[in-house]
């Protein structure tokens, strides 16, 4: 069975972004990364096998700021000048604060799993302002919710 390599925040992005009504993701021009791929795989087959990292995941992979890590910056997190950086603190937070391994998991399973500990979410992005991660909150809600709807008993 093939396994998609990501991310668990980027997989929270994804759910996020469902939840405030994207339905089919767009290419970005900018960056060429895969992350509408990814996206859309998630979204279309809950049963799609999912291996998670903390590193470079299968949507960085063609990404124009990834070369062997991401070498995009950041101007807005305090403290934070390397995305990479930043990232993994994030993606270590998930693993730890969800107990979650390197898997695999099944999309829906992580859903599941990462939905009943939604109030971690307020741990993991401790950077953002508050506002923010109301917002980020609602929205994997939402998204969460969807996509346990959908999929649990189709
Ligand atoms: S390499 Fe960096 S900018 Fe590109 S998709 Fe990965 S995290 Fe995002």
């Amino acid at each position: 069975m093939e396994t998609l390599t990501l991310k668990p925040h980027h997989f929270m992005d994804i759910l996020k972004l469902y939840g405030a009504g994207v339905e089919e993701f767009v290419p970005d021009e900018r960056l060429g990364h895969d992350f509408y791929r990814a996206g859309n795989r998630v979204l279309g087959d809950p049963s799609l096998s999912l291996t998670l990292t903390a590193g470079g995941d299968d949507i960085c992979k063609p990404c124009r700021m990834y070369r062997g890590q991401c070498r995009d910056g950041l101007t807005h997190i305090p403290g934070y000048t390397s995305k990479d950086a930043y990232n993994r603190q994030l993606d270590s937070r998930v693993f730890s604060l969800f107990g979650l391994t390197e898997g695999p998991y099944s999309a829906l399973e992580l859903c599941g799993i990462l939905y009943e500990g939604r109030e971690k979410i307020f741990q993991v992005w401790t950077e953002e302002a508050e506002d923010a991660a109301q917002r980020r909150y609602a929205l994997f809600t939402a998204g969460a919710e969807k996509y346990l709807k959908k999929w649990k008993n189709p």
